[in-house]
């Protein structure tokens, strides 16, 4: 497994320069883009890392499925899908249009920008401040990192920045979509998006999905199977964003990308997989990332189809 790996990775840089760092968070841009690391976390809880895997990256969309699991927790599947939708975009993570064609409006789907800050406002608590810890917490335990915390640069940049998340949140408020206050939920959710982590957290959360719930390392149940395989399904169909069709035929494993150049893939009881190069392909995805997970599916036959 480590041989398979370190070539995976070794085969992975060759694409780095095809990317670019994600510019539209200026914080983003700062990051050195000839990073490339990986790590193999097993349903048997063996540990494997190849590459720059010391570094650290913020999570970015990486977060969406792991908030959608505490949503889902918190409210039921009833009260969040009667809000949010279940359907892939052909459309970018960040786009707006379809709020306002679909009637009654509804983001597509919890994966994209939309859906994700939507998703926010249902974390019960009751106020911001604990509405947030009771997110790190989670996150804490489905990574197994007591440590994790949000990058306070990346934030700032991000909510400085984030013009168009805003509209979208008030898009979102003005047809009773979101719940309490936008500003609060944007906070909520600029957080999250830049939670620091390495490739074994994300390959540690993967492999929660991928066991139906259960940490593979501490055995203990982290969330329902249900909700596991619900959200394991949205990566497939939505994880990459409008490149999820391609990845599902190249790949074949749920996995969920970030603007951050991480991805996390679940599989389904095998393993979890956390890369990480911050080089982006135009959708967002990292270039050298989807390589690797591409070089790992085919070496050792991990498509789920
Ligand atoms: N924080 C980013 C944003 O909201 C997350 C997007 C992403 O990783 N694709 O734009």
């Amino acid at each position: 497994m480590q041989n398979i790996l370190d070539k995976a990775v070794e085969y992975g840089r060759n694409f780095i320069s095809y990317g670019k760092t994600a510019s539209y968070i200026p914080e983003l841009s700062k990051v050195d883009p000839n990073q490339l690391g990986a790590t193999i976390v097993t349903l048997q809880g063996e540990i494997y890392s190849s590459g720059d895997c010391g570094s650290t990256f913020s999570m970015q969309s990486v977060s969406k499925p792991v908030a959608l699991m505490l949503a889902i927790a918190d409210r039921g599947e009833d009260f969040v899908f009667k809000r949010v939708g279940m359907e892939p975009t052909g459309d970018a993570f960040n786009s707006i249009i379809r709020l306002e064609t679909i009637k009654p409006s509804k983001p597509l789907n919890p994966m994209i920008n939309a859906g994700a800050i939507a998703i926010d406002s249902f974390i019960l608590g009751s106020n911001a401040r604990e509405r947030f810890r009771r997110l790190i917490e989670f996150f804490r335990h489905i990574s197994g990192n007591d440590s994790l915390w949000y990058n306070p640069s990346i934030y700032r940049s991000e909510n400085e920045t984030g013009f168009r998340n805003r509209a979208l949140a008030n898009f979102m408020k003005d047809n009773d979509i979101l719940i309490g206050d936008v500003e609060e939920v944007l906070e909520l959710y600029f957080k999250q998006c830049s939670i620091e982590v390495n490739c074994q957290d994300i390959a540690t959360i993967g492999s929660v999905l991928a066991a139906g719930g259960v940490s593979p390392i501490t055995e203990q149940r982290i969330v329902d199977k249900q909700i596991a395989n619900l959200v394991k399904t949205f990566m497939v169909t939505c994880g990459m964003y409008d490149a999820s069709g391609e990845f599902a035929v190249r790949v074949g494993i749920p996995a969920k990308s970030g603007v951050g150049g991480g991805i996390m893939a679940a599989v389904p009881n095998r393993m979890g997989i956390g890369v990480f190069s911050p080089a982006l392909d135009q959708k967002g995805n990292s270039t050298a990332g989807v390589k690797v997970l591409e070089y790992l599916s085919r070496e050792l036959n991990l498509s789920i189809f």
